[in-house]
């Protein structure tokens, strides 16, 4: 087992792997930037060395920073979170020449899945079903619009580069064609410096069901069930659950059958997450691989009381999964409470937090790296908490995350809880009746209470 993690994060994430290292008796080094000198994850670790001003270019995305930090401490792995390095291959690369272990799969398995045409390439080959689209890049608008009658009306322009939903335009008819091609080639440039865009069928009212997997260093793989993530705005999630309450156990079985293909068609080491759409059929297409432990992970480790970082861990030095699989035995929400304003356009609201309180009580989870006299800086992510509640069914689970959001006392900044408030009272909502377009349709604004 490793003796010394590096964690080259921030935020709740840091915090987070923290927890679990000192579980496993293994000493922590935090790295920071300049604006994250009073965060708690360096309050919490065993040592903690300042790679750079508050940029994330020249601090937490700063491979040659972080790897003068691995050599000083004498780390012997690096976890990487969520974001920032943490699906950068040529950075695994660098771990694997200067002899850390990076806390995640190899750069092969990475760039296999970085790229989204050439990993659904792979998937098809692997007999994992697909969105139906283009099988490469489109060269021009002509070409667009041919392939966009062949595959039928909608369809979704997607850059090869894409993340977080940029460069992502819906093409209802022929004649938006020119237009939302020359925005979404833009947008990508812009966002990823890559203006490779493909084409694939828009699945109308689809719900995000991601599976989460494990793949060990000797091939074997399992899957843990899925979340659902189809509370989005602008293709970002908002909550997420498990279990999904559009699954059946039938479509968990094929679902958590089609990941494990996956995984194993490139012999993945490490935790991950398979994306998939799901239309009101039931039928299934695999959208992306994410490479790393997600934001969401914490909802699976609720309903089948499971630490996926130790688990990350435990894969990373070597040791073998049982390669049987999970499936939740309660119910788990997670809301995401970040300094947004509800009122105006979700616009961030970074700043000094006075008062904190969070919720407490059985069945409620919270991670978050905030505290009273907290100055959130304007540089990073806007995430501040993960509201998590757990209970033995959905309705409970509603129930306990609508008082558990009653309880929390957030002041200075404007967060997402108002938010949270109306969406746990939706009728839609309780009902499980809905899809990733819920916030397209529903107004909530409207039905905030008065600020
Ligand atoms: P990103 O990497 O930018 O997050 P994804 O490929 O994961 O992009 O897609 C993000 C979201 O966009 C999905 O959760 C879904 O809501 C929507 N989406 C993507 N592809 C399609 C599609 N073919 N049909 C309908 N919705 C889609």
């Amino acid at each position: 087992m490793f003796n010394k993690i590096l964690i080259a994060n921030r935020g709740e994430i840091a915090l987070r792997i923290i927890r679990t290292c000192k579980e496993m008796g293994i000493k922590t080094v935090a790295v920071y930037s300049e604006a994250d000198r009073d965060s708690l994850p360096v309050k919490f670790a065993d040592e903690a060395v300042c790679i750079g001003p508050a940029a994330s270019v020249d601090s937490y995305l700063n491979m040659k920073s972080i790897l003068s930090a691995v050599e000083i401490t004498n780390s012997d792995a690096i976890h990487p979170g969520y974001g920032f390095l943490s699906e950068n291959a040529e950075f695994a690369e660098l771990c694997r020449l200067y002899d850390v272990k990076f806390i995640g799969p190899t750069p092969e398995q990475i760039r296999s899945m970085g790229d989204k045409i050439s990993a659904k390439v792979t998937m098809l080959k692997a007999g994992v079903p697909c969105v139906p689209g283009t099988e490469g890049l489109l060269t021009d608008v002509k070409e667009g619009m041919k392939l966009a009658k062949e595959i039928g009306y909608p369809v979704i322009l997607k850059a090869t580069a894409g993340g977080g939903g940029k460069g992502m335009r819906i093409v209802w008819n022929d004649d938006e064609f020119e237009n939302q091609w020359d925005t979404a080639r833009r947008e990508a440039k812009a966002a990823f410096t890559n203006d490779g865009i493909y084409m694939e069928k828009y699945i109308e009212e689809p719900r995000h069901i991601e599976i989460q997997v494990a793949g060990d260093q000797f091939g074997k793989a399992c899957h843990l069930s899925e979340r659902d993530c189809s509370i989005q705005r602008r293709h970002q999630k908002l909550v997420e659950e498990s279990p999904s309450p559009f699954m059946t156990p039938e479509l968990r079985e094929k679902m958590g059958a089609a990941a494990i293909k996956a995984c194993q068609a490139i012999n993945y080491e490490g935790v991950g997450t398979i994306e998939f759409l799901v239309d009101k059929y039931r039928n299934f297409y695999f959208m992306e691989m994410n490479t790393r432990i997600q934001v969401e992970h914490t909802v699976t480790e609720e309903v089948i009381d499971f630490d996926l970082i130790k688990e990350q861990i435990k894969i990373a030095a070597g040791h073998p999964i049982s390669g049987k699989n999970y499936f939740p035995e309660m119910h788990a929400i997670e809301c995401r409470i970040n300094a947004e304003d509800p009122y105006n356009d979700f616009r961030p609201s970074p700043g000094h937090i006075y008062h904190f309180h969070s919720p407490k009580g059985h069945g409620v989870r919270v991670d978050t790296h905030v505290y009273a006299g907290y100055t959130i800086p304007p540089f990073y992510d806007s995430m501040i908490a993960k509201l998590i509640c757990r209970a033995r069914t959905r309705d409970e689970a509603i129930k306990k995350m609508e008082r558990a959001l009653d309880e929390f006392v957030i002041e200075g900044i404007k967060t997402t809880v108002p938010f949270h408030q109306r969406l746990m009272r939706n009728q839609d909502f309780k009902d499980g009746n809905f899809n990733t377009g819920f916030l397209n349709t529903w107004n909530y604004k409207d039905e905030l209470p008065k600020e």
